[in-house]
């Protein structure tokens, strides 16, 4: 990839807010700067937000409400559409994009660029689908009309990890429903968002309907959009300890919300599993997005019988990944976020090695520009270890294990998240056992990877409230209308 078509493409990205269908600095006139992880360079400087460029936000999406709930459904599901059709003409600069600003492999940002798409298509499909019901009461006396109708202008709050499909997961599904969005995507990875709502400005979006902020000052820029009465829902996606302090200050308003928060998979491979497929799995559900995954396996979780062979298979694999800029070819790990997220990982891998584990491969940051970690596979992790309590968002696959069926559902299930969990097995009806056992929103069963448009993606316990995607995700953006008339033949 040549630095010329990375410039071109980086020139080309609007760098400003967008508030009522402009763009434009920041009130204060402040920028910030937005960093490649894997050379520590600057790629742009864009406007940075500040609380009054949130109230205008919070003004254009309130004015454009009333129109745009009005706006024919057909209407609203074609221009997702379009906007659906302009991404797959685009789909290798979204994909360049999201690699510069985030350091995913090329190969994975296209990846992205699919799987972040079909929620456009998915609801514009949608859209033309909200639908109520009509009945008589059960007295006989009269009519029971049930609506569905647009919450409300919305605030959507995105996280830097997968940074198109979790804006188009959000904004998608509003749109469809005939709700105005503000959407604030994370400061480490704002230029894909802006570059998506540019693409729905081309697809003919009218004004107010979609704001965007982007800004250092998370916590400044939402507190006056939260606090504001026209807000009606909140959806966020990103860590824990920030969704409850949210939920917190969306109970003020009464906000619909939904939030989609952290994770810490279980990975189980039982003795008769297929190691091949269990394998392949681990590598998919582990190192995607080098680990830097809300759905990412935490926690390998792996029968004593096979447990030996299984470390030895993935290490073998691990060790021939090839780390570098994700635009490299054949690259398969790139950078972490920042030098945080590498000290971070750093120690997690101590303390697991510091109380027993066996470190079977990596196990150490790498030097030179960028912030790499080495793909790690660490075996035998003692029960207590943080690694096994936290998330580890990094390349690091952490094995533990059992020798009964029960202890494995028992050790899945020890943690307050429940996002998402892997089953490997041949019998039919273990599997099923394990989709009633274990607490998550979601299972994998001899799959690594579950994400899917078509299905509703959200999880349980601290791994949050609601469901993005499938027939639920609409939902999320309707409010239920009961009306009842006298019966009109009586
Ligand atoms: P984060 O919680 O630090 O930030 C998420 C977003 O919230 C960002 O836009 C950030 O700027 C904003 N934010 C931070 N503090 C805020 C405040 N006080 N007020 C308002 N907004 C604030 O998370 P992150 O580091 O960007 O993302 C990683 C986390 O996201 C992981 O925990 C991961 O599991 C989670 N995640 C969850 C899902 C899911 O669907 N469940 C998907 C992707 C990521």
């Amino acid at each position: 990839m040549s630095t010329s078509t990375e410039n071109d493409l980086l020139a080309r990205v609007k760098g400003g807010l967008f508030i009522a269908g402009q763009w434009v600095p920041s009130e204060s006139g402040k920028t910030f700067d937005v960093l490649d992880p894997a050379t520590g360079n600057v790629i742009k400087s864009i406007a940075d937000a500040s609380a009054t460029d949130a109230r205008a936000a919070m003004d254009a999406a309130a004015a454009a409400q009333d129109s745009w709930a009005a706006t024919a459904p057909r209407v609203r599901g074609e221009i997702l559409r379009r906007t659906f059709d302009l991404l797959q003409e685009r789909a290798d600069e979204f994909a360049l994009l999201m690699t510069l600003e985030m350091g995913k492999p090329l190969a994975e940002a296209r990846g992205e660029v699919t799987y972040g798409g079909e929620f456009l298509r998915w609801f514009s499909e949608e859209a033309v689908r909200i639908s109520g019901r009509y009945g008589t009461n059960p007295e006989g006396t009269g009519r029971m009309i049930v609506t569905q109708r647009p919450v409300g202008p919305c605030y959507l709050v995105t996280p830097w990890n997968f940074p198109l499909a979790m804006a188009t997961r959000k904004i998608a599904p509003a749109l469809a429903a005939g709700c105005t969005v503000i959407i604030k995507p994370a400061a480490l990875t704002p230029l894909t968002t802006l570059h998506l709502v540019a693409l729905l400005e081309e697809a003919g979006l009218p004004k107010g309907v979609v704001n965007v902020l982007t800004s250092t000052s998370s916590a400044q820029v939402s507190e006056p959009i939260l606090s504001d009465h026209r807000l009606r829902k909140l959806s966020f996606t990103g860590s824990t300890p920030v969704g409850v302090a949210l939920l917190k200050q969306a109970a003020d308003g009464v906000l619909r919300t939904s939030m989609e928060l952290g994770g810490n998979a279980p990975f189980v491979v039982f003795d008769d599993a297929d190691l091949d497929k269990a394998v392949d799995g681990a590598m998919i559900a582990k190192f995607r997005n080098i680990g830097q995954a809300c759905t990412a396996a935490n926690r390998f979780i792996v029968h004593e019988s096979v447990a030996d062979e299984f470390a030895a298979r993935v290490a073998e694999r691990v060790k021939a990944m090839k780390v570098g800029r994700g635009t490299e070819e054949g690259v398969t790990i790139g950078p972490l976020i920042d030098d945080k997220a590498v000290a971070k990982v750093g120690e997690l891998v101590s303390d697991a090695v510091s109380r027993g584990a066996t470190l079977l491969t990596g196990g150490h940051a790498i030097d030179g520009e960028g912030s790499f970690y080495a793909p790690t596979v660490i075996a035998g992790v003692p029960a207590g270890s943080d690694i096994l309590i936290e998330e580890i968002f990094g390349p690091v696959l952490s094995i533990v294990t059992f020798s009964g069926e029960n202890e494995a559902v028992r050790l899945a299930n020890s943690t307050e998240y429940g996002l998402v969990g892997y089953v490997f097995t041949r019998d039919l009806a273990r599997a099923h056992r394990m989709i009633d056992a274990i607490d998550t929103g979601m299972m994998g069963i001899n799959v690594g990877v579950v994400s899917n448009a078509a299905a509703p993606f959200g999880g349980l316990k601290q791994s949050g409230l609601g469901r993005e995607g499938g027939a639920e995700g609409i939902h999320e953006y309707l409010s239920t209308k009961y009306t009842l008339i006298p019966d009109p033949t009586a």
